[in-house]
């Protein structure tokens, strides 16, 4: 289904017999979608190829599902026929490094990631988490590689995860906002490194800055920043929906069941931090709180 969907909006090929959905939606990326750790109704997590011809090659979040999913990304990947520099992680989750420090070691290329999300990896997977693997830090405005002739560039967007990290070209020919948006869904924030008002203040960055294409990590890129605002929006009203429950003496779970009657049950957990998360906002600052990918 969705490789037919795909295929309407974009060249869809599938490289050899990897069998993993390729794109190239905008001129010197390369997308790839391999099956991924990661929630209904996506199940891929979207790994980008950037860099120009002679520039640093950069391979942003692969994180197959499985070593069935790795050996078809890796040819995959060798299909393009690149020597790959550096592997880039948004953030800590683990549909977005699942196996990344085993790729890292066969291709022999560093792990880049932001100081928060190294310290969570590895304070959730132990010390030996890297293995040989070299750690850089990555830092806002730190300029990784160029893209059809535009310096890339690190920008820190805190509010789905603490330690989240996008990328964009000068040109902003792209933007690629990680989980900060989907192309379909709600996108939940919420538990200890999620905050709201955060969340709400890396949308409207993207809004101001104006890409012409916003990349997320599931799901089609999107042409301008059109769904970022919608998303923006959907937000602040389902926070306006969730206060008025809550004045009328709701408990969250009660909430979950009438705000996402018709979502998928897997994902009621997430809802319910999300929910959590708007009412220690509201009660601590007035507005706000944290997501995470609730879809
Ligand atoms: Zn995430």
């Amino acid at each position: 289904m969705m490789s037919k969907i795909l295929k309407f909006l974009y060249p869809l090929r599938r490289d050899g017999s990897s069998g993993i959905p390729h794109l190239a939606p905008v001129e010197g990326l390369d997308l790839f979608m391999p099956l991924s750790h990661t929630f209904p109704p996506f199940y891929r997590t979207n790994c980008l190829v950037l860099g120009d011809p002679g520039e640093k090659c950069i391979l942003v979040d692969p994180s197959p599902l499985n070593r069935k999913v790795f050996r078809a990304l890796l040819k995959s990947l060798r299909s393009l026929n690149r020597t790959f520099n550096e592997i880039f992680i948004t953030h800590h989750h683990l549909d977005h490094h699942h196996l990344a420090p085993a790729l890292a070691g066969l291709l022999k290329v560093p792990l880049s990631m932001s100081r928060i999300t190294a310290e969570q990896l590895l304070k959730r997977h132990g010390h030996s988490y890297f293995r040989d693997v070299e750690v850089v830090q990555a830092s806002e405005g730190d300029i990784i590689t160029r893209c059809n002739h535009s310096d890339v560039r690190v920008l820190e967007v805190p509010g789905h995860d603490a330690g989240q990290l996008a990328l964009a070209p000068d040109s902003m020919e792209w933007f690629l906002a990680g989980d900060l948006i989907q192309s379909i869904g709600t996108v939940v924030v919420g538990g200890e490194l999620g905050d709201m008002a955060e969340y709400y203040r890396s949308l409207e960055r993207i809004i101001q800055l104006d890409p012409q294409w916003v990349i997320p990590s599931h799901g089609n890129p999107m042409k301008s920043t059109s769904h970022v605002k919608k998303t923006l929006n959907h937000r602040k009203q389902r926070e306006k929906q969730i206060l008025q429950l809550y004045s009328k003496g709701y408990s969250p779970e009660q909430m979950v069941e009438i705000i996402y009657r018709g979502t998928n049950k897997r994902l009621w957990p997430l809802a319910l931090e999300n929910i959590k998360a708007h009412i220690k906002a509201a009660s601590t600052s007035g507005v706000s709180g944290t997501e995470h990918s609730l879809v």
